[in-house]
């Protein structure tokens, strides 16, 4: 999608929430005009193992070690009778912090307080899916302008189709063009009690990528301390890369792709989507959005409509099945998170209501 000049605020969103017998389905949701794509969020930011320095793109997946806490969203006791996550009428998803005179005081996804007249209480859910990036931090750029987070979304919204006709329960952490904090991803799915998690992420350039080839260079990125994470990470990457195999591309890869960890020198999670949920959680990198052979596979309803279905079979495969999958990698990659994304400075809420 191509760049606009418009200001940094966001139009109205709307959005329909469909409740389908119990299912929650967000669906429908359309967006103004986009924020501008220049500025902030775009700076330079440190690739993903921490040497060079990749310009003008995102790291292609949020870190948060930066990113600080907010407990309140981990205070289920001052919750009482309200619901732990509720839809706002604008679409957006938002954790709730108590209820007020009004209605609900909730965490806004900059992580401001508000409060709302009426909210659509969600969950539990079977999967929540988590589209990366939004608003002012874009992520990954497709040489004609393609942004990452629009991708994401599209791929996850229609993952959420595709298992909600599966029988599935699913909610997005992100259902608009907006930014949302890490601390806000996480509290929502860990509020909705998934099976499963998965963050959808497009990749961009790295120092060590190797020669194109003819299969993706696909990553996902698991939970160290957990089998479950594992094994959904291998189901996630078997079914994603034998989709996307079958699109014409020189695919872009770096020598270590496959179903990794990706640890700091602590040795924890180095990216907070997969360190904070306690459900298992997996972070995928389906493509090189930043690749041009790539982007114009990605910009095609054929491509995400397959990338989405194979990420709702591994899901329904990790969730009905014992299946183990595929493509891991032993030695765990080192990358100490720097770029600060993911947090709230300079955030702009979108409205919610
Ligand atoms: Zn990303």
């Amino acid at each position: 999608m191509a760049a606009t000049s418009a200001s940094g605020s966001l139009e109205r969103v709307i959005c329909r929430v469909l409740l389908v017998a119990g299912v929650v389905f967000l669906a429908g949701c359309a967006v103004g005009e986009r924020p501008t794509l220049t500025g902030e969020g775009l700076d330079d930011v440190e690739s993903l193992d921490g040497g060079a320095v990749a310009a003008t793109v995102g790291a292609g997946a949020e870190p948060a070690t930066t990113v600080a806490d907010d407990p309140a969203l981990d205070d289920l006791a001052a919750l009482g009778d309200a619901p732990a996550v509720v839809v706002t009428s604008t679409g957006v998803v938002v954790p709730v912090l108590g209820r007020s005179e009004a209605g609900y005081a909730v965490r806004t996804p900059c992580g401001n307080d508000a409060e709302i007249v009426w909210g659509q209480p969600i969950g539990p859910v079977d999967v929540v899916l988590d589209p990366g990036h939004g608003g002012d931090e874009q992520g990954a750029l497709g040489p004609s302008g393609q942004t990452e987070a629009e991708v994401n979304l599209d791929i996850a919204r229609r993952a959420a189709v595709a298992l909600e006709q599966r029988g599935f329960s699913v909610a997005l952490t992100r259902t608009a063009d907006y930014r949302i904090t890490i601390p806000n991803r996480a509290a929502i799915a860990n509020r909705l009690a998934p099976g499963a998690l998965i963050s959808i992420h497009h990749n961009s350039p790295s120092p060590d990528i190797s020669e194109e080839r003819s299969t993706p260079g696909t990553e996902v990125y698991t939970q160290v301390a957990s089998e479950d994470s594992t094994r959904l990470g291998g189901l996630v990457y078997e079914d994603v890369v034998a989709a996307l195999s079958v699109f014409d591309a020189e695919w872009a890869s770096r020598t270590d792709a496959g179903v990794l960890r990706v640890v700091n020198d602590s040795g924890q999670d180095a990216y907070g989507i997969v360190r904070r949920p306690e459900a298992p959680a997996v972070l995928v990198e389906l493509a090189y959005l930043s690749n041009p052979t790539e982007a114009v596979v990605i910009g095609t309803g054929e491509y995400r409509q397959a990338a989405a279905e194979a990420i709702a079979n591994a899901l329904a495969r990790f969730l009905s099945t014992a299946d183990v999958g595929a493509g891991f990698v032993a030695e765990p990659r080192l990358f100490n998170p720097s770029a600060d994304t993911g947090g709230s400075d300079g955030c702009v809420d979108p409205l919610l209501s």
